[in-house]
């Protein structure tokens, strides 16, 4: 199924029918159970009381211990009840449960559009902070990401719309339906954050390239080549390049333009027990069951996974609310995968790695608590491509060695010392 040669991986695409569909918005649902908590992971106490109407895009979550507003309503709805979640991406959290009004949101003057050549970096920072926006990329609030790089080494931003694992299409999606205000809000992000010229990533080329090319004119178009993981980088780049998601673009650009807070996602529902497979614009909060009943399933799904299928999580529950570091749903009856056996040593995912590591040499070293061995292996070095579970003959989730690695770098390594005779 794959192939490899230096690095990476060439992966099956599994795009269709979805990514030739346009994006789809799903009905107000019954309940929305919104996450109070904000995009950089700060908890937030709710902001109305109890069987309060509160309005699409008003605040729904502030701060704890002040009043600034961090989470908005997804709809308009009544708040019915707070329950707590166990969420795969955020944890153990409170939320806000939200009973949907369908058709009643209000009829309000549409906001008059800002001057966005006048906006300063400082500007456009406080916008996307109130707007509350989280990249898709990485689940990170945005306006820190954007601060982070202020005042780093030279760079270029692009606005990663490369879809690279074998069923998103959500970044395509959106950049079919608003690559205009995805170009401008890009243009902002790289303003805010200091970057010395910014480009759209895809992997299109030919007609679909060309016709993005018109719809954001004036923005550099390129297309990206290799394997997965490649990177989103124009051929004749010699800065480095980081990314932000097309989805964060588009909602900066609303938010500098018009105030908006950010209330919804497009999501990518596919895999082979999804009757109607598309991208769907849903409220945060929106529960993983009930966007799977709105697309269909056409089987029982053995499967059900957050995110695609290299980076995504499995997950034994559907009553899990969509937030917007979520750009793919899949429900697969069969995920294929061998049969799991000890490691043969045979080295593909070191072949595979991008980033040189020796993915089987930490698992070995995670499974015989080496711990002390592992700092030279730089684990901190694994961005979670998956491709090296992919490529694994033996089923191993290599992949999750070497996160569980790096995310316990400080821990493990303070525990047991650092003293690497690898
Ligand atoms: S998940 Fe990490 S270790 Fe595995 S191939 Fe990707 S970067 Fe390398
Ligand atoms: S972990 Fe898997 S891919 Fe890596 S050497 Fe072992 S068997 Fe081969």
């Amino acid at each position: 199924m794959s192939k490899f040669t230096k690095r990476g991986v060439v992966l099956p695409l599994m795009k269709e029918p979805a990514c030739s569909r346009p994006i789809v918005d799903i009905p107000v649902p019954a309940q929305v159970v919104v996450p109070l908590v904000a995009g950089d992971g700060t908890a937030c106490r709710p902001a109305a009381g109890s069987y309060e109407t509160v309005l699409r895009g008003e605040p729904l979550g502030l701060l704890e211990g002040s009043e600034t507003p961090a989470v908005y309503a997804p709809v308009t709805g009544v708040l019915s009840d707070l329950r707590e979640m166990t969420h795969p991406l955020l944890g153990d959290i409170s939320c806000a449960v939200l009973d949907g009004m369908a058709g009643k949101e209000e009829k309000t003057e549409k906001a008059e559009k800002r001057d966005l050549s006048a906006l300063t970096a400082e500007e456009i920072l406080a916008a996307a902070r109130a707007a509350g926006i989280v990249d898709e990329l990485d689940g990170s609030l945005l306006a820190d990401k954007l601060e982070s790089w202020l005042d780093t080494d030279p760079y270029l931003l692009g606005a990663d719309g490369t879809e690279q694992e074998p069923y998103s299409s959500s970044a395509w999606a959106v950049l079919g339906e608003a690559a205009d205000e995805v170009s401008e809000g890009l243009g902002l992000a790289a303003r805010a954050a200091g970057a010395i010229d910014c480009h759209i990533a895809i992997r299109q080329k030919g007609k679909q390239r060309k016709e993005l090319a018109k719809r954001a004119p004036g923005r550099l178009i390129c297309t990206v080549h290799g394997k997965y993981p490649a990177v989103p980088e124009p051929r004749s780049a010699v800065l480095p390049v980081r990314t932000v998601g097309v989805q964060a673009c588009r909602a900066l650009y609303r938010a500098c333009a018009y105030g908006e807070p950010q209330c919804d996602c497009v999501v990518t529902v596919a895999g082979d027990a999804v009757a109607n497979p598309q991208n769907v614009r849903v409220p945060t909060g929106t529960l993983v069951e009930d966007l799977l009943r709105f697309c269909g399933l056409s089987s029982n799904p053995s499967y059900i996974i957050l995110g695609d299928a290299m980076t995504g999580v499995a997950i034994t529950q559907t009553d899990i609310a969509i937030i917007p570091g979520i750009a793919c749903v899949l429900a697969l009856t069969v995920r294929p995968q061998p049969k799991t056996r000890t490691c043969v040593g045979c080295g593909r995912c070191v072949r595979a790695c991008h980033a040189d590591l020796l993915p089987f040499e930490i698992m070995r070293r995670m499974d015989n608590m080496q711990y002390e061995r592992l700092s030279s292996l730089l684990p901190e070095e694994c961005d979670g491509c998956g491709a090296c579970s992919y490529v694994c003959p033996a089923g191993l989730d290599v992949t999750a060695k070497v996160l569980e690695a790096r995310d316990a770098h400080g821990t493990i390594f303070l525990k047991w010392g650092d003293g690497d005779d690898f």
